[in-house]
């Protein structure tokens, strides 16, 4: 398996939070995120979209990311997320 550098992908669904143009692009991109503090602090690795506008320059990160990063910290502390759920409920 060989690894490939994240290439952005154009996304004509979204529009540009800064500018407001379709020219958003995508590139997923792994990101670390420290969840606690002190001894109980962890860091937890997320798979994240990063937009990118080509008419303003601008970055920014949007709700899919968010959520993600909301199911990593949910996996983290032991709370199922909603399709995990789904898949153990089958389970006695
Ligand atoms: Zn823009």
């Amino acid at each position: 398996m060989t690894k490939t550098d994240p290439q952005p992908v154009a996304d004509r669904d979204l529009d540009c939070a800064q500018c407001g143009a379709k020219t958003v692009a995508t590139t997923w991109t792994d990101d670390a995120l420290v969840w606690g503090s002190g001894d109980s602090a962890a860091t937890l690795t997320v798979h994240i979209p990063y937009r990118s506008c080509s008419s303003c320059g601008c970055t920014y990160l949007d709700h899919e990311a968010e959520d993600i990063r909301h199911n990593a910290v949910c996996r983290h502390l032991g709370v199922k997320d909603p399709d995990e759920l789904r898949r153990f409920g089958n389970r006695k």
